[in-house]
């Protein structure tokens, strides 16, 4: 009587570690998460190679979390949930995804299928090329003037004061190898922009040009506010360019108040003092002012490096990790 073969329960686990590891940010996303995880595995699938995908369940309060669950139960072979207590934002779950991630090769994607699945094995390609670094720049980009001039200007900005050169740093559809990652992970920032990070740390990065569709459900989850404090991030958190540039200003101020200080005097003496010596007035007191500059922006440097210290707070509180291998 021969064995019959059977089938096992579950789809085998994973007995080793993963080659690529697809993270994913994830925060009221249960209109996009069912097309998604579709789409997703079947790009994982077709590429035959072993991949697990990580996502964060950044605080969400739809029943996006619920759904992540479901796709443990339906792939438990590669599906792994990083649960939040609470919204800690798109990095800091890009960053907890990445902590939990064992790929050598980590690939980020944002939920809502603005990055198509499908130019994963794309970036990938890259990553075996040997690239450490793999960004992306977004073909025809699907939003809004609103959305697309300020970031534009930003980004000329940005490339300015970080001297980071990054093509669109909007694009969270990027290729990291391990190494890279942990140095982000261990880097423990609390305010970051991983790109510019990543951009920072690679010895060889590339770029890849890939398709951007529109949000296929809900809108964005970020307000000029967050955009704002976003790109605060990225500048004060790369450079001290901002409080540099303010101290020269004061210094400027100030030397060009002292020449009109010692024209003054010299004018006095000269030709004798002007009417009700006011303008002598206006040139001490300018002359203070830019001193006063000066003083806080000197003040402002060491803030700034003081606070750069001492942000090491956690950063984020995983509740659970959902995973059946
Ligand atoms: N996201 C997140 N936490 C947040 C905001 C956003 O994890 O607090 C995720 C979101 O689910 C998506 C990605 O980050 O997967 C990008 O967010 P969104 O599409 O809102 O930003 P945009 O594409 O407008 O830059
Ligand atoms: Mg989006």
């Amino acid at each position: 009587m021969s064995e019959a073969p059977t089938a096992p329960a579950t789809p085998a686990k994973l007995v080793t570690a993963p080659e690529i590891s697809i993270v994913i940010p994830v925060y009221n996303e249960s209109a996009n998460l069912p097309l998604l995880f579709e789409r997703l595995t079947a790009v994982v699938d077709k590429m035959g190679r072993k991949t697990e995908i990580v996502f964060t369940d950044d605080g969400s309060k739809d029943n996006s979390l619920a759904l992540l669950k479901s796709f443990v139960e339906k792939r438990p072979d590669i599906i792994r949930v990083v649960e939040f207590d609470r919204n800690y934002g798109q990095h800091m779950a890009v960053m907890a995804g990445f902590d939990t991630a064992r790929g050598d090769i980590i690939v980020t994607l944002d939920a809502d299928l603005q990055n198509p699945p499908e130019e994963i094995p794309k970036l990938v390609a890259e990553m075996d090329a040997g690239h450490d670094v793999v960004g992306s720049y977004r073909r025809n980009r699907q939003d809004s003037v609103f959305r697309t001039l300020p970031s534009r200007i930003i980004n000329m900005i940005r490339e300015r004061i970080t001297g980071i050169k990054m093509r669109d740093q909007g694009c969270m559809l990027r290729a990291y190898r391990r190494n890279i990652v942990r140095i982000i992970v261990d880097s423990g920032e609390t305010s970051t922009f991983i790109p510019a990070m990543a951009q920072f740390y690679a010895e060889r990065p590339s770029e890849v040009e890939v398709e951007h569709a529109a949000r296929h459900a809900g809108v964005s989850n970020y307000n000029l506010y967050k955009l704002i404090r976003l790109n605060f991030d990225l500048m004060t958190g790369f450079s001290l360019v901002p409080l540099q540039l303010f101290t020269m200003v004061g210094m400027a101020v100030s030397g060009a108040s002292l020449i009109l200080v010692i024209y003054m005097v010299l004018r006095r003496l000269i030709i004798g003092p002007e009417v009700e010596g006011i303008f002598t007035l206006f040139a001490i007191l300018f002359f203070l002012l830019g001193v006063v500059i000066t003083g806080l922006g000197i003040v402002g440097e060491y803030v700034g490096r003081i606070y750069q210290q001492v942000r090491a707070r956690a950063r984020f509180r995983i509740r659970t990790i959902h995973e059946k291998n």
